[in-house]
This record gives structure tokens, C-alpha cells and sequence, in this order.
């Protein structure tokens, strides 16, 4: 098994995960089966409790893992099965080290972050490629180095490196090359500095990927090849990109990235085959038409806080030819100016997931005029408790109608606690999570696109929509398209007599892949399409 390890240097936000990411396509197309992981520094026990604007999205894998959005790269790139392991906190070590001190597991010695914690880690990075039978395994350390948190996880690849012998693992460092306009020049002070932070751990970088908004001309890649002492052919140059990020895997192969990490694994592989891949970034670059679409949420002033609902919406864009302008919207705008001034040019209009009561209001008025409107209306999770609330307010009149979430006293708790949430106190981790089944209901639009009646959906949420109402809803134009197997928790919901009217329980978004755009939002965009550009 072969091991790349994967860290970043000199800021954040550099797309590390991308670059692993694509790495992964890469190697895919030669033909390896790789296993991706990511490592993250904080104490958290996983991103399940942090605020979107500590940490941007929460992604979630199929058995309940509550993750970082890297992850969600990873899957849309690769072919990489995640499970909980393929994501370990600083927190989730602590946790088993401290676990097994208390029973007793370390017979008397003192625990030590070298070489108790370190050994949590390299364990970690073993199963990870034992359980995925991979022929290699990246390993990302988020973070940057230098971070003081980031210490135990460079100690640990470093001796897992030592430990695996040579050739059986390779070091990339992807790094940030500043253009300083003023100066008219590329900067590689911070690349060097970085580099000698790293060697004075015991790591040597192989490969240096350069994080840059301008073209490294050879001179450069010469001066950064000899003060970070790395082959000139291992200074490898990731220019932002100009239209979409699936561009990433293309721009490595040309700079031969994949074929250097081979030779240097000595794995023999045929050529990258590329075809398939930029035959769905074609889609996504050039289609022919063009849609505006709104998503509505609380932050929107965030890059990453929606990332899989703003990629799926790509994916099912590339599906139907189309080009997505995404607008978003704020909801507390639109309670403040009304639903009209800001949606009226929009094609479709989507509310995805949510917590909490702030800009609710805003998403109620959303979804009234995409339903009064026939705009077509994707709501995911929050976005479906919301139409449910809005349906039963505006069109049952059932005034005062809310989620409990929101409104303990509301008349009508139209969305409700499930269940199995009653009792619990813990925030972390205790959510109804991950893959859920659900059934379809025969001849509904869902059963439809998904062209089969039995699916799976990844969920996190604590409440549910209130059974005590279905009859009522039932009454109307509204469909139940989708419960649990059992029949007793919706799952999905669609309006008849409406172009496209859709909302689901669960997270579709975590499922799309641009090779695959999931079928909710494939349809949510052809309609969009159809508002936009007739038939
Ligand atoms: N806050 C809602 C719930 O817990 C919706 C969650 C979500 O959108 N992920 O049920």
C-alpha cells in the first residue's frame, strides 16, 4: 500500500481538499483504487456542533458521520467509500486516548501526546487503508503548518513515513505564491518559509503544488526547486481556475502531477484516461442555456456554508445544458423588502437545510411565491419544513401554523420532535443521521425522476412533520411522495398542479456527483429551464 500525505502551508482556504481530491480523480483514471482521509486539528469531536460560520458546511456520510466539507470533494471526485474513519479530529484522538487511559489500557505509563497520540493517528491512517483495500491511501492534514495544533498530526506522518520505508510514501505540500501587484511579481518568500518549517520536523516535501493567480514561469519554478529542495518537476502549478473547480484534475495532469506521484511510489499505471471527466466539464463550461437561480438562506455571505447544495445545483446544471447563475438571497431581506423584490427574476427557487428561528420568516414568505407563483421550489431538509408550514398557513389556514423548533406555543405544530429525540440532551452526534430508506409513492413526480420507488437518503435533523396533520394536506393539492418504510415519517412532499414543487426530509445534495447530477435537482433544473427558456 502507498501512502501520500497531504498538508498546506502559508494560509488557509488554499483548496487543499480539491487539490486531494483531485488528485484522487487522477489516479482513479489510471486505474488505482485510492482511499481519501482527512485529519483536522481541533478539539472538536467532529464539525457536527460548530456554526456554519466557524466551519462552513456539515457534510454527512451514509453511516451518520457528521464531517468536514473536504469529504464532500472527496466523493464528488472520487469513488472513495468514507465512512466516521475517513475524518479524525484532534478531539477524536484525545477522546480514545483519554478512553483507554481510564481503562487502564496503557499498564502504568504516562500518557504522552509522542507516542500515545501520535500512534492514535499513524493507526488511523493504517485501518483506513487496510479496511479500504486501496492502492493508495491520501492522507489531508487540515490546517497550516505551523499551527501548534497541527504538531502531533507532521509528528505522527513522519514517522509513519519512516516506518512504511522508502518509496511507500511521498509528501506534498500545497503551498500559496502570492502575486504582489505593486511589485508586478510573483512571491516565494512564504513558500520557502513554510518548506523550512516543515524540514524542521523531519518533513522533506516531494512534490510542491503552488497555489497562484499567475502563471510560474520557469525561472521561478528553478528558484523555488532550489531554496525548497525539491525537484524542478516536482514544483507543480495549480492557477485558480477560470470556470469551474472540476478543472482542477486537468490542470494537474498537464503540469504531470500524477505521473511524477507514481514514479515516485513506483506504481505503473497506463496513462490517466481523462474522457469521461472532461466530457462533463465541457457540459458544465459551455452549455447553451441559461437560469437564475435563488437559494435562500442565513448564510449566504459565506463561501462554504451551502457548498454540496451549490455544487449539485452545477451538476444537475451540466445535466440540462445549462449555465446556473446562483443568487443568493438573504431571508432576512426578504422579510424586510417582501418575497416580490427579490425573486421576481428568479427561475427556481431552493431553501436548503437550517437551524434555528433567525430568517425563518423570510423562507416561509420564499416559499408561499414559488407556490402561488408556479416558480419551481427545491427545498431540502429546513426547506421542506418550511413549505410544509407555509402550505399549512396559507393555503389550509391554519394561522399561527409553525415548527416547534421555532415556536413552542404555536397552535399548530405542523413540524414536530421526532420521537426519538424526546430525551435527549447531548448535542453532538444525536441527531437523526445518515442514510435513511424511503418509500415512494407510486405515480408522484418523485418516483418519477428517481425512476424507482425504494431510495436512500443521508439525513441530520431532530424534527419532523406532524403526523396529526396529513389528512388535511392530503385534502389539497398536497402529495406525501416519500415516507420511511414503515409509512410514519415524510420524507418527501410535492405539490400537484404546480410545475415543480418539491422538498424532501433529507440532504440529496450530499449524493450529487457532476458525473451523476441526483435527480431532484436535475428535474428542479429543467424546470427552471422550462420557466427560463420555454420547452
Ligand atoms: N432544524 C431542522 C431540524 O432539526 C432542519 C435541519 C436541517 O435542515 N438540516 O429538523
Amino acid at each position: 500500500m502507498k501512502y501520500i500525505f497531504l498538508t498546506g502551508g502559508v494560509v488557509s482556504s488554499l483548496g487543499k481538499g480539491l487539490t486531494a481530491a483531485s488528485l484522487g480523480t487522477l489516479l482513479e483514471a489510471r486505474g488505482l483504487k485510492v482511499a481519501l482521509q482527512k485529519f483536522d486539528p481541533y478539539l472538536n469531536v467532529d464539525p457536527g456542533t460548530m456554526s456554519p460560520f466557524q466551519h462552513g458546511e456539515v457534510y454527512v456520510l451514509d453511516d451518520g458521520a457528521e464531517t468536514d466539507l473536504d469529504l464532500g470533494h472527496y466523493e464528488r471526485f472520487t469513488h472513495s467509500e468514507l465512512t466516521q474513519f475517513n475524518n479524525l479530529t484532534s478531539g477524536r484522538v484525545y477522546q480514545t486516548v483519554l478512553e483507554k487511559e481510564r481503562r487502564g489500557d496503557y499498564l502504568g505509563k504516562t500518557v504522552q501526546v509522542i507516542p500515545h497520540v501520535t500512534d492514535e493517528i499513524k493507526q488511523r491512517v493504517k485501518e483506513v487503508g487496510e479496511q479500504s483495500g486501496a492502492d493508495v491511501v491520501i492522507t489531508e492534514i487540515g490546517g497550516t503548518t505551523g499551527d501548534i495544533e497541527g504538531l502531533p498530526f507532521l509528528e505522527a506522518i513522519r514517522e509513519f513515513a519512516l516506518e512504511c520505508g522508502r518509496g511507500n510514501s511521498i509528501f506534498v505540500h500545497v503551498t500559496y505564491v502570492p502575486y504582489i501587484r505593486a511589485a508586478g511579481e510573483l512571491k516565494t518568500k512564504p513558500t520557502q518559509q513554510s518548506v523550512a518549517k516543515l524540514r524542521e520536523i523531519g518533513i522533506v516535501p516531494d512534490i510542491l503544488v503552488c497555489r497562484t493567480e499567475k502563471p510560474i514561469n520557469e525561472e521561478m519554478r528553478q528558484k523555488i526547486s532550489l531554496f525548497c529542495n525539491v525537484p524542478v518537476d516536482g514544483v507543480i502549478e495549480e492557477i485558480d481556475v477560470e470556470h469551474s473547480i472540476y478543472e482542477v484534475p486537468l490542470m494537474l495532469q498537464r503540469e504531470k502531477m500524477d505521473a511524477l506521484v507514481c514514479q515516485e511510489l513506483g506504481l505503473e499505471t497506463s496513462p490517466a484516461d481523462m474522457s469521461e471527466w472532461e466530457a462533463v466539464i465541457q457540459r458544465i463550461i459551455k452549455p447553451q442555456h441559461q437560469v437564475r437561480i435563488g437559494v435562500i438562506g442565513k448564510y449566504i455571505h459565506l463561501q462554504d456554508a451551502y457548498k454540496s447544495v451549490y455544487e449539485a445545483v452545477t451538476h444537475a446544471g451540466g445535466a440540462n445544458d445549462c449555465a446556473i447563475e446562483i443568487v443568493r438571497v438573504d431571508s432576512e431581506d426578504i422579510e424586510r423588502d417582501g418575497a416580490a423584490a427579490h425573486l421576481a427574476d428568479m427561475d427556481g427557487i431552493l431553501v436548503p437545510g437550517g437551524f434555528g428561528e433567525r430568517g425563518v420568516e423570510g423562507k416561509v414568505l420564499a416559499a408561499q411565491y414559488a407556490r402561488e407563483n408556479n416558480v419551481p421550489y427545491l427545498g431540502l431538509c429546513l426547506g421542506m419544513q418550511i413549505a410544509c408550514i407555509e402550505f399549512a398557513r396559507h393555503a389550509l389556514g391554519l394561522d399561527g401554523a409553525h415548527s416547534a423548533e421555532f415556536d413552542a406555543q404555536t397552535p399548530h405544530p405542523i413540524i414536530a420532535l421526532l420521537d426519538e429525540q424526546q430525551n435527549i440532551t447531548d448535542m453532538g452526534g444525536t441527531m437523526r443521521l445518515g442514510a435513511q430508506a424511503c418509500a415512494l409513492t407510486p405515480g408522484s413526480k418523485a418516483a418519477e425522476l428517481y425512476g424507482t420507488e425504494e431510495i436512500n437518503e443521508r439525513h441530520r435533523h431532530r424534527y419532523e412533520f406532524n403526523n396529526a396533520y396529513r389528512e388535511q394536506f392530503e385534502a389539497q393539492d398536497f402529495v406525501f411522495s416519500g415516507t420511511s418504510p414503515d409509512g410514519n415519517l415524510v420524507e418527501l412532499i410535492e405539490l400537484k398542479n404546480h410545475p415543480y414543487f418539491m422538498a424532501t426530509q433529507a440532504h440529496p445534495e450530499f449524493k450529487s456527483k457532476p458525473v451523476q447530477a441526483h435527480p431532484l435537482f436535475a428535474g428542479f433544473i429543467k424546470a427552471a429551464h422550462e420557466r427560463a427558456n420555454g420547452n
